[in-house]
């Protein structure tokens, strides 16, 4: 394929057509874009030529699998995110591009203009390409990691201080209209988040012992409930002081607090509103373009649509080996009850709350 796309009209020009489109997508979740059956994982396929070479369907292959105890239809899309889905895979292709290649991402109001289609069609995609973006976080983290907790939303700051919500939890204030998050950071390597339902211990510990293997370094600030995790850890703590990174000392958590700075101006900046509900696929989507900034703009593209197929193992992960077709569109209606339009994250930018 073409090694770099400069613009989205280039990869537009690229994907005019959906046969070019579903190709990429077999070689990027296929090896050397051979067929699997996505039902019985046979690789005995034929390809049904009656319905390829029906003008109305554009010339997409249709495969049936040739296990006598299957046979099976399906095209490429089958258990990928785009199956079902009433929008081309050109329009996903363009949103993918916009969301991963840009340095801030993209709000819907604005992937909604770039690509003519409605604002809450726009809001579909970008979460839902999210949701590929954490298949690619890594699991484990080792060396030296700083770890750094934020608060995203609210607007705690605007009120007077004796009506500011919320108690104290290890000494540190806890306003209760925004949402804590933690990011774990490897020292020149990639950054994982979780949203969080409070900052104690009770939470935080389990989610260092399952992400950092035992005797690494961890560097946290003096926030008690990181207390404890000397047991398991070399724990630093330290005091926020940016010198410490000019002068070229490691004892410092400047990483991830710049990493939650640049998430912080995405919110101010892009999105002017995230559902505590949604934070997760936001930060997702920022640790996504921070572990794969070495990357080029067509690499991450083609890593995010090779997701597309992952996320087809968790739904088989969900329900057992076996989902049918109608069960697949069940739960895709699920999903999509679940994850109701949120028309704030819609807002008119100028009158749109500006959170810290
Ligand atoms: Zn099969």
């Amino acid at each position: 394929m073409k090694e770099d796309f400069k613009s989205l009209i280039e990869l537009n020009d690229y994907f005019k057509e959906e046969k070019t489109c579903h190709e990429f997508l077999a070689f990027q979740i296929w090896k050397e874009g051979k067929p699997v059956c996505p039902f019985c994982g046979s690789t005995h396929i034929y390809v049904t030529k009656s319905r390829s070479l029906k003008p109305s369907k554009n010339g997409v292959p249709e495969y049936r699998c040739a296990n006598k105890d299957c046979t099976k239809k399906f095209s490429v899309t089958k258990g990928t995110i785009f199956e079902a889905s009433k929008i081309s895979l050109r329009t996903w292709y363009a949103s993918i591009y916009l969301l991963t290649s840009g340095k801030k991402g993209i709000s819907s109001v604005q992937l909604a203009d770039q690509l003519h289609v409605t604002q809450k069609t726009a809001w579909f995609l970008n979460h839902r390409i999210r949701e590929m973006y954490k298949e690619a976080a890594p699991e484990l983290l080792n060396g030296i990691i700083e770890a750094d907790e934020t608060y995203v939303g609210g607007k705690n700051k605007n009120r007077h201080a004796n009506k500011k919500k919320g108690g104290s939890v290890g000494g540190r204030p806890q306003p209760d209209d925004k949402t804590p998050v933690v990011g774990l950071l490897q020292r020149d390597g990639k950054v994982l988040t979780f949203v969080l339902p409070n900052t104690t211990a009770e939470i935080l510990h389990p989610i260092m012992l399952n992400h950092l293997p035992p005797g690494s370094t961890l560097i946290t600030d003096s926030f008690k409930s990181y207390y404890g995790l000397e047991n398991h850890y070399t724990h630093i703590k330290v005091k926020p002081d940016p010198d410490t990174y000019k002068t070229g000392g490691e004892l410092h958590t400047n990483g991830i607090e710049n990493f939650w700075s640049t998430f912080k101006r995405g919110y101010v900046g892009i999105y002017h509103y995230m559902s505590p509900k949604h934070l997760h696929r936001y930060t997702n989507e920022f640790g996504y373009r921070f572990n794969n900034r070495e990357y080029s703009g067509v690499e991450k593209f083609a890593d995010v649509v090779k997701n597309s197929g992952k996320v087809r193992l968790n739904y088989k992960k969900l329900v057992g080996n076996k989902i049918s077709p109608q069960k697949l569109a069940q739960m895709n209606i699920k999903w999509a009850e679940e994850n109701p339009i949120d028309w704030r994250d819609t807002i008119n930018p100028d009158q749109a709350p500006i959170a810290d």
